[in-house]
């Protein structure tokens, strides 16, 4: 499958480009939830966060944080957020594993909230042995 973010990567369709290696590019997002939203991709086309082999998910972590770096300065963030949506369940509309840095503010309009639920009786226990168990 040729996703949308490989055509960026060929160079096929235009990106904002903010950084590029080997490995790894990251660009403006056409559609930012804040000015300066940024998204980091590997070249090689992986859906998820855990598709990605641990030794480029190391680098493009290292790579994330120097471009988080870059988007506060350059746009004057009072802070952000580093966020990837995994399967459409999640939000993910791109099957391109990307990561979403975004300059935030304390003014903006961006809501970034969950429901905060209640365990019933034993239920915590259980999906935390059931987690355990899985590792
Ligand atoms: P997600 O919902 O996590 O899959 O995020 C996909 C993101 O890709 C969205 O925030 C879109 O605005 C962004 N996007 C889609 N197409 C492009 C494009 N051609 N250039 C830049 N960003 C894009």
């Amino acid at each position: 499958m040729t996703t949308i973010f490989t055509r960026i990567v060929r160079g096929e369709i235009p990106a904002a480009k903010v950084y590029e290696d080997d490995e790894f590019l990251a660009f403006l997002d056409i559609a930012p939830a804040n000015k300066g939203h940024v998204l980091v991709i590997t070249k090689q086309e992986f859906e998820t966060f855990g598709d990605i082999p641990t030794s480029v998910l190391g680098r493009m972590m290292q790579v994330t944080q120097n471009v988080a770096h870059a988007v506060v300065s350059a746009t004057r963030a009072e802070g952000y957020n580093v966020i990837m949506n995994n399967k459409p369940a999640a939000g993910q509309t791109v099957p391109h594993a990307h990561i979403h840095i975004i300059p935030r503010f304390t003014s903006d309009t961006f809501k970034l909230e969950w429901p905060h639920q209640k365990y019933g009786g034993g239920e915590m226990e259980a999906i935390r042995k059931k987690i355990a168990e899985n590792l």
